[in-house]
């Protein structure tokens, strides 16, 4: 019979896959003796069988959680739904990773009309006993039965308006009987049955919620947008109820042992006198720093504080923990490894390793190499800074510096911002919610009017590096008017606004920003570990010599792709390869391409001098050819001009160039094989510029010389030909012995399979996974992005393969050729170009079919710096 249950004291920390992160900690820390209400665990195993049964618990499954709920009644001396002194749980879901907010928690499970009178006679707290009961229908109706959370909220805020209070402490026990009645009324109305009073239905309908909850659509963005593997499921933990709400010496918060935001080591958190988990959470009521519970009950402060440091010493990492204090009596109810902005990590990693907590390579697994992006955020300009005019000030949730214009809405937002009409978006809310994802995704900044350091929004944009600041209290925010008001403004949809996440300052306008500096200490000594312990090499995608220089800045250790025809798309050059496309002879086009020469030559001149040494891999000329042709009246006319041609024999000329399909079309080693001389140009103007670099500079660069698009080893021979013909003419002329080599992008998926061939001409492989992908996929990326949503929504991809290598097709492809070209060739030297070289599940992938090296852009050189040292770090451990 399989195990479907654990009770806590059955689990450990290492049994995280099965019992979830959540699951797995509460197990650990009852191991460890710590307070904790006991309960039992549900797995993960059971939610893929849940799935796998036609969405519904298996028998065995229903009797092994009656068992523990047996075993939970006799331990707590109180029987579920007992009229007299019932026991109540809490269902709480919690999968392998954490995902806040993904899925919800249910509280007060296992009251109904009766169990509450007794309830309220038990903890002699009748207002106590009812607001559970209340506050118990209200879940249970959104979160398991869907019924919408507004609803009820709406009849409490109606409740409050009639009796001129303002928060919920302050309504009675009447009140609460009067919202009870009501919120059955609403949950009968919208589920056309009465409010389940049966508590084991309850427990079960709830079981099943969480499971269900998996797939629900948010918890599928979350888990794309952080690759997480659809089948890992999620464990329901069903957990003895503490109540932090039972008056002045009860209490619930949420602390850290180290900030999350700067990693400044010290207990850092935020609590509620007299209220319930999800009061701190939901951001309803702004709490008080951890430091005010040892004004109001030192004893509690005491004991927390020596458990939280025992918790971090247990687990070499920043805790961030929820706790409850019923009565003057501390509860634990969960600790996890705190999420953390990328300035934290960096930080609290150097100083665990200083305080011998961890050691280097550990340190290096502990930073996410995507949160590095972070660190390349802007800030704001200090003199632009200080002309600004603050208009208020509210928590600084998530650091860096956002100006923007206003958005209400989370759909206005993502249409707005990035991935949008890309314009730069502040979303202003009253307070964010699991759906708000995507549109906080595509802003630069988040405000809000409700909500501590512990919020949603705040918890949400740290883990996303997007600059927050929260709990203004003084903004007002009309949602549905689309205008906010602060410091005496109004200010409408569109309107500017700018925040500083560090400071929590707000401002007025459009303030400029500045890009970070990343030289910081700690960032450099991590960056050093990282370099000193992977094994891939790590290069840049660079067509201009200011990329090329920013990538040095940033380590890279040369340009894996060079795309040359960038460098054709300049003003003073696109009519001279204009006239080079529409020439009709081979001595019109060559003409018109020496013309080119000194350009190309220049360019590449400068490129080489950027990177001071270092090795540059020049990919010829790639794109169909019609994308140089004027498409505008004027360009045409000029065109026509300078070719001694009519308008119309140019319109016609242009017009013979369309292609049906132009990405499988006349591009590539194509354009070299039928117009050779395009192939020599490019040759002499390579060699040239590093022949005369290595003269000027004193290096010994040798031009690495990459045609693209080959799918058989007989055109990449004929344009090698082609190649080392000039080659050899350049360095006779110059009388140069400079060495050189000859290589070719495996983006073809022929290619890939007759590597072995191809390796006989090619000294170097470098694949070029954004076309592989397209061809071997059959669709292209400029027309996914219709489809795919589809296709993420209905579990056919969890992903998108243009950003992350799909490892089991095109990867296949990959390796394969890797290891056929080395038949040939056993020193082929292999890199990846493609969008995925950043992609830090790519890299390791990369690392382990013996790539030499990854290409990226810029910005993504220090994560895959990184990335390639954790794809080493943790290869060696499996
Ligand atoms: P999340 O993963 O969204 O944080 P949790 O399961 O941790 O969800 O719970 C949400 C809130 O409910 C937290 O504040 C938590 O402390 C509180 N909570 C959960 N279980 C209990 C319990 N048994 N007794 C008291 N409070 C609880
Ligand atoms: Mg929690
Ligand atoms: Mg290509």
């Amino acid at each position: 019979m399989a195990k479907w249950v654990y009770k806590f004291e059955e689990g450990r920390a290492s049994m995280r896959n099965l019992l979830g992160g959540k699951g797995c900690n509460l197990a650990e820390m009852t191991y460890l003796g710590l307070p904790i209400p006991q309960g039992f665990t549900i797995t993960t195993e059971a939610c893929t069988e849940y799935h796998k049964n036609n969405n519904a618990l298996t028998q065995e499954m229903e009797d092994q959680i009656l068992e523990d709920l047996t075993w939970l009644e006799g331990i707590n001396g109180k029987k579920f739904g007992d009229v007299n002194d019932p026991l109540l749980v809490s269902v709480r879901s919690g999968a392998r990773v954490s995902m806040p907010g993904m899925m919800d928690t249910i509280l007060n499970l296992g009251l109904n009309d009766v169990a509450v009178e007794g309830f309220a006679k038990k903890t002699n707290n009748p207002r106590f006993a009812y607001d559970s009961y209340r506050r118990f229908i209200q879940m249970f109706s959104d979160v398991v039965m869907g019924v919408p959370k507004s609803l009820f909220e709406k009849e409490i805020d109606a409740l409050k308006a009639k009796k001129g209070v303002k928060y919920d402490i302050d309504l009675d026990t009447d009140d609460m009987k009067s919202l009870i009645a009501t919120f059955k009324q609403i949950y009968k109305d919208n589920q056309h049955e009465d409010f389940p009073q049966d508590a084991k239905t309850q427990l079960f309908e709830a079981v099943r919620a969480v499971f269900r909850s998996w797939d629900n659509p948010r918890a599928i963005v979350y888990r794309r947008m952080n690759d997480i593997p659809g089948d890992w499921g999620t464990a329901v933990n069903v957990q003895t109820m503490v109540f932090g709400n039972m008056g002045n010496t009860s209490g619930t918060g949420v602390a850290f042992t180290r900030n999350p935001a700067t990693g400044e080591k010290g207990i850092f958190g935020e609590y509620l006198i007299d209220a319930q988990g999800e009061d701190v959470v939901a951001g309803v009521r702004t709490p008080s720093p951890i430091s005010q519970l040892e004004k109001d009950l030192p004893e509690c402060y005491k004991q927390f504080m020596e458990l939280a440091t025992k918790l971090e010493n247990h687990f070499h990492d920043m805790q961030d923990m929820e706790f409850t204090i019923q009565e003057g009596k501390l509860y634990f109810l969960q600790t996890r490894n705190g999420k953390r902005t990328a300035q934290a990590a960096i930080k609290i990693a150097c100083d665990l390793v200083d305080e011998g907590q961890i050691d280097e390579k550990e340190a290096v697994c502990r930073i996410e190499a995507k949160s590095l992006d972070q660190l390349l955020h802007p800030t704001f300009d200090k003199d632009a800074l200080k002309a600004g005019e603050v208009i208020g000030h509210a928590l600084p949730a998530s650091p860096g510096a956002a100006a923007g214009k206003i958005y209400f809405t989370a759909e206005e937002a993502k249409a707005a911002g990035k991935g949008g009409r890309g314009e730069r978006v502040v979303l202003v809310r009253l307070e964010t919610s699991p759906e708000d994802i995507e549109g906080m995704h595509a802003s630069e900044g988040i405000l809000t009017a409700r909500g501590g350091m512990t919020s949603h929004a705040a918890v949400v944009a740290r883990g996303m590096g997007t600059c927050c600041v929260s709990g203004c209290t003084e903004l007002k925010v009309d949602e549905e008017k689309k205008v906010c008001e602060l410091g005496g403004y109004t200010f409408h949809e569109g309107d500017y606004i700018s925040l500083d996440g560090n400071t929590g300052n707000i401002y007025k306008g459009d303030i400029k920003t500045v890009p970070a500096s990343t030289n910081t200490g700690d960032f450099g000594r991590i960056m050093g570990w990282a370099d000193k312990y992977r094994k891939l090499r790590v290069r840049t995608n660079a067509d201009t010599p200011a990329d090329a220089a920013n990538a040095v800045r940033l380590g890279a250790e040369g340009i894996g792709l060079c795309r040359t025809e960038h460098m054709f798309f300049n003003e003073d050059r696109i009519p001279k390869i204009r006239r080079m496309i529409l020439s009709d002879t081979v001595e019109e086009r060559e003409a018109a391409l020496n013309q080119l020469i000194p350009f190309q030559k220049g360019d590449f001149k400068a490129m080489y001098k950027a990177l001071e040494g270092r090795p540059m891999v020049v990919r010829y000329l790639d794109p169909p050819l019609h994308e140089f042709v004027p498409k505008t009246e004027e360009d045409m006319e000029q065109l026509a001009k300078d070719m001694n041609l009519s308008v119309e024999e140019v319109k016609t000329r242009c017009d013979e160039l369309h292609e049906f399909n132009p990405m499988m079309g006349h591009r590539g080693c194509r354009l070299a094989v039928t117009y050779p001389e395009i192939a020599k140009m490019q040759t002499r103007a390579v060699m040239e510029a590093a022949i005369e670099v290595n003269a000027e500079e004193g290096y010994s660069i040798e031009p690495d010389i990459m045609i693209p698009l080959v799918g058989e080893v007989k055109e990449l021979k004929f344009v090698k030909d082609v190649v080392v013909e000039t080659a050899e003419a350049v360095k006779k002329e110059k009388n140069s012995d400079i060495k050189y080599h000859i290589g070719t992008m495996i983006e073809i998926p022929r290619a890939a399979l007759t590597a072995d061939k191809i390796a006989q001409e090619a000294e170097f492989f470098s694949f070029g996974t954004n076309d592989l992908t397209q061809m071997t996929f059959g669709f292209s990326r400029d027309d996914a992005g219709k489809f795919l949503e589809s296709y993420y929504q209905n579990k056919i991809y969890e992903f998108d393969p243009f950003a992350k290598l799909d490892q089991e097709g095109v990867g296949q492809l990959v390796q394969m050729a890797v290891e056929k070209g080395r038949k040939t060739r056993p020193d082929l030297h292999c890199g990846i170009c493609g969008e995925h070289g950043g992609d830090p599940s790519t890299i390791d992938f990369c690392h382990r079919v013996g790539l030499d090296y990854v290409s990226c852009s810029p910005f993504r050189v220090p994560i895959a710096r990184l990335a390639a040292a954790q794809a080493a770090i943790n290869n060696e451990k499996n």
